[in-house]
This record gives structure tokens, C-alpha cells and sequence, in this order.
């Protein structure tokens, strides 16, 4: 029985190979006539040409990095106010995806970045720029959730506010072709995360869990494909559709443990995003197993949650990705377990996870 729920997706989601190519028609449908441009480096030389073929693109920020650092939004910012823009265009992964959204929440409002990451001021969602998000990697999902991810020096936050809720996401998995092998499956893996905690959140609801269990599917069906053969449309385009359905899948009902684990992973031990979140991700199918999870399980195909655990480890070793204690250096043990017991998101988890549990959970992982 389902208990009660509030659902909403409120974004317009252009999906398909060449809907990149549509972004004028968009942009007109959407009366925008002046939008800021953001992106990382492997996409500066497209956004240029962008530029010089629409006067409509009015300025762009090319130096999104890696874990976005609120220096960037801060000069997207500046960039937004200077043209009068009235959308911000995020361009490539979730980095540059939540710069885009965290900058179009400040740009017409009192005040700078640094008020509103430090509290002193409140976003507003009713005074923002329009926010078109467009993912080249399948990983995070970004388009389709009210969350921001920035750094601020060493310190990295989540910050959830419907202020930053697309209002348009265009999904073209020609976008994703050209991302590294390595990339390929720590975004993968992220998006299986997504899919797997919004489903065994305390938070899940019915319709984000059939999103959850559709991306899994795909995942497990196409992730391979897409890190061995980059050029592979149909992976590709798979795997953007389940990064989408992953990112629905946890919108609402919030991430759980993997998600909590990954900051001090990401902040002291220096994992990208998805490869943080799968440090985690097989110990805790293993320690979140029950009845749901089965249904899950059974319901893409594999037997039991311990085969679900195994093709996760799997996917990790397939590329390389750090899957063991001492993969990550000297590790201070009682730190990484504080700081992990302590962030938000362990709230969300079925299982109760307290220091000594998750001490127990990372010192099996040998
Ligand atoms: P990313 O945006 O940091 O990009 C990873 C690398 O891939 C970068 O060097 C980028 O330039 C490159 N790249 C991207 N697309 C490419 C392409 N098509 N071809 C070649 N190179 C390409 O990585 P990500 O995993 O997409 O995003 C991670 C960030 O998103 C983290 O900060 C994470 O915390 C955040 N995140 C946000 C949400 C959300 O809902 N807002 C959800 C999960 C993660």
C-alpha cells in the first residue's frame, strides 16, 4: 500500500540525440533573449562558436572545474548582472550544471554568492533567472533536482532550495560521446546510487521508486557498453536516460548513506563525486537488504541482493576505481567514521548507521 505522498517534477525535459541542436527553438519558446553560458573546458571551444552564431548568448563562463568552487558562481554572477541576462545555460556535467543554477539564483537578487552559501541571505524562487540545464556526462541527474553541489575552499556543501529547480532540461546524449572511459563509470555509478537510495530512502515514494528501478536496468545493461565502447549511441543514449530517471528517482526522496559517506570521502581523500558514492555503494546493498530490495532485484533481472552487490563491485574493478581501505592512503579511521555518522543524508537510510557500524562496514572492506 502506498502511504502518502506530495509528488512534483516540475522541470520540461527535452530528451533525444540532436536536441542540442534545437536550443534556439527552445530559447525562443522559452522568450529568452539574453542567457548566460557555463561550462568546463571541454566545452569552451563549442560555447565560443555558440556565441558567435547567437546574439542571444550574450556572455559565457568557461572555467567550470571539477567540485565548483563559489568563486565561479561568483563571477558567473557578475557576468549575469553586467548583460541583464534572464536565463543561465549550464553546460556539461553536474559541476557546471550547479554553477549555472546556484549563480541564476543570486544574479537578480541583493546581494553575493558568498551571502547565501554562508546563510545571511535566503534564496527566493520567485526571483531567479531562468535555468536550462544540458548534462554531457550521464551521472548526476542535476537537471532534474533542486540541489547544488559547491565548494567554498576545502569545505563542500549540498544546498536544496526549489530556487535552483530547472526550468528546462535538454538531454542529448550526443553530448556524452566524447567522455573519458574512467568518467564513464564513475558518473555510471553515481546515477546507480541516485537509483538505489532514493529507492531504499526512509523517504521513498511509488513513482520516483519505478524511475529507480528502470534506471538500475539500464545501468546494468548498459554502463559496460558505454565504458568500453564511448562511441556506442545506444549505450550512450541509455545511460543519459537512466542518469534522468536516476536523478527523478532521488529528487524527493533524498539520498542516503552512500551519498553521506561520499563528502569526507570527496573532501579528505580526494574521490571524484561517483567514485566516492560506489566506495560504499555494494557494502550497503549488502547492509540495507530486504524485502523491497528483492523485489528490486528481481525485478531487473538478477537473483538476489548479494548478485546486485557483486556487479557493483564488478563495474568498480572494471575500471580501476578504488574499492578498498587502503586504496585511499592513511586513513583516520575514527574522522572519516564521525564525519560520515554525522552528515544529513545518514538520517535517510533504512538501516541505523552509527560510528562503530560504519567503522565495521569500512574495515571489511579489505
Ligand atoms: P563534472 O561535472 O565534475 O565533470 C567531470 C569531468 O568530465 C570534467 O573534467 C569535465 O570537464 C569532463 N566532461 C564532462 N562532460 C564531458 C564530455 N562530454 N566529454 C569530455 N569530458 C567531459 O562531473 P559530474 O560527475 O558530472 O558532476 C560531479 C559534480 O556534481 C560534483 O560536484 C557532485 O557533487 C555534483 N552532483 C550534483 C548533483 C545535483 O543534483 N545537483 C547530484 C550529484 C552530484
Amino acid at each position: 500500500m502506498a502511504n502518502e505522498f506530495i509528488y512534483a517534477q516540475p522541470v520540461k525535459i527535452w530528451f533525444g540525440e540532436g536536441k542540442f541542436a534545437q536550443l534556439s527553438a527552445i530559447l525562443e519558446e522559452l522568450r529568452i533573449e539574453r542567457a548566460v553560458l557555463v561550462c568546463g573546458r571541454h566545452f569552451a571551444p563549442d560555447a565560443q562558436a555558440m556565441m558567435e552564431a547567437d546574439k542571444r548568448f550574450v556572455a559565457l563562463f568557461s572555467q567550470v572545474e571539477q567540485n565548483p568552487q563559489l568563486s565561479g558562481i561568483e563571477e558567473t554572477v557578475r557576468l549575469c548582472r553586467a548583460h541583464d541576462a534572464q536565463a543561465v545555460i549550464g553546460i556539461g556535467g553536474g559541476s557546471s550544471m550547479d554553477t549555472a543554477k546556484f549563480a541564476a539564483a543570486v544574479a537578480p537578487n541583493e546581494g553575493e554568492a558568498l551571502d547565501y552559501y554562508e546563510g545571511r541571505r535566503s534564496f527566493d524562487a520567485k526571483s531567479r533567472l531562468a535555468i536550462l540545464a544540458v548534462p554531457t556526462t550521464a551521472g548526476t541527474g542535476s537537471e532534474v533536482t533542486q540541489v547544488s553541489v559547491v565548494s567554498h575552499g576545502k569545505e563542500k556543501k549540498t544546498i536544496n532550495n526549489p530556487a535552483f529547480m530547472p526550468t528546462a532540461a535538454i538531454v542529448d546524449p550526443l553530448l556524452s560521446i566524447g567522455v573519458p572511459p574512467r568518467t564513464t563509470m564513475c558518473t555510471g555509478l553515481d546515477a546507480m546510487a541516485h537509483a538505489l537510495e532514493g529507492y531504499w530512502s526512509k523517504n521513498h515514494q511509488p513513482i520516483p521508486d519505478l524511475t529507480a528501478i528502470q534506471a538500475v536496468r539500464l545501468i546494468l545493461e548498459n554502463l559496460e557498453k558505454a565504458y568500453r565502447h564511448g562511441d556506442d549511441r545506444e549505450a550512450r543514449g541509455n545511460m543519459a536516460l537512466a542518469a534522468l530517471m536516476g536523478g527523478l528517482s532521488f529528487a524527493l526522496p533524498k539520498t542516503a548513506a552512500s551519498h553521506a559517506c561520499s563528502y569526507p570521502l570527496s573532501e579528505d581523500y580526494h574521490l571524484p563525486h561517483g567514485e566516492a558514492c560506489a566506495f560504499t555503494l555494494d557494502s550497503l546493498v549488502k547492509i540495507n537488504a530486504d524485502e523491497r530490495l528483492e523485489y528490486l532485484c528481481r525485478a531487473v533481472g538478477l537473483s538476489s541482493t548479494d548478485e546486485l552487490a557483486a556487479r557493483i563491485r564488478a563495474f568498480k574493478e572494471m575500471a580501476g576505481l578504488r574499492t578498498k581501505l587502503g586504496d585511499l592512503g592513511e586513513v583516520d579511521m575514527d574522522k572519516l567514521c564521525r564525519d560520515c555518522a554525522a552528515h544529513p543524508l545518514m538520517n535517510n537510510n533504512p538501516v541505523k548507521l552509527d560510528e562503530k557500524a560504519l567503522r565495521d562496514m569500512f574495515e571489511a572492506l579489505k
